[in-house]
This record gives C-alpha cells, sequence and structure tokens, in this order.
C-alpha cells in the first residue's frame, strides 16, 4: 500500500509514530513525521490505516491498490 506524506499539514501530533513505528517516525527537529517504508507489505496493513485514521491534521494520504476486476455477470459481494 503506497503512501504519501502531505508534511506541510503534519503538525507534529506523533500519533503516527505511536500506532504504526515500523511505518513512520518524527524527525528530532521539529517532530514533524519521517516515513520509513513508503510501500508496507499487506501485514502492516490495518496498522498504516489506523495510523492514518488517528492523524488529526489528514497528513497520511494511502493509495489502495484497486480491487480486482470481477468476471462479467458476477456481483461484487
Ligand atoms: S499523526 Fe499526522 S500530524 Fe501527527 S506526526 Fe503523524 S503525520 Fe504528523
Amino acid at each position: 500500500m503506497p503512501i504519501e506524506i502531505l508534511l506541510p499539514r503534519c503538525v507534529s501530533s506523533g500519533m503516527c509514530a505511536l500506532t504504526a513505528p515500523e511505518v513512520f517516525d518524527q524527525d528530532d527537529d521539529l517532530g514533524r513525521v519521517v516515513l520509513l517504508r513508503r510501500d508496507p507489505g499487506p501485514d502492516l496493513a490495518d496498522a498504516v490505516r489506523d495510523a492514518a485514521a488517528s492523524c488529526p491534521a489528514q497528513a497520511i494520504r494511502l493509495h489502495d491498490p484497486a480491487p480486482a476486476a470481477q468476471p462479467p455477470g458476477v456481483s461484487p459481494a
């Protein structure tokens, strides 16, 4: 799941680093987010989604891969 950081929005709350420390850190100067892994694997997807949802500045944008196409005549569940 590729991650995009909108750094000018970051207000240094640290929620992302607390929620998914394998993926997010904070810089030593201003405490702004540092992305450790730009495209973490599926094992970290839930933590990354939680981190993005917890960001008070909406500075974390996730680019979920498109769902697999359904064969013709099959309705999505
Ligand atoms: S949770 Fe959002 S505002 Fe807080 S440090 Fe992370 S990116 Fe910045």
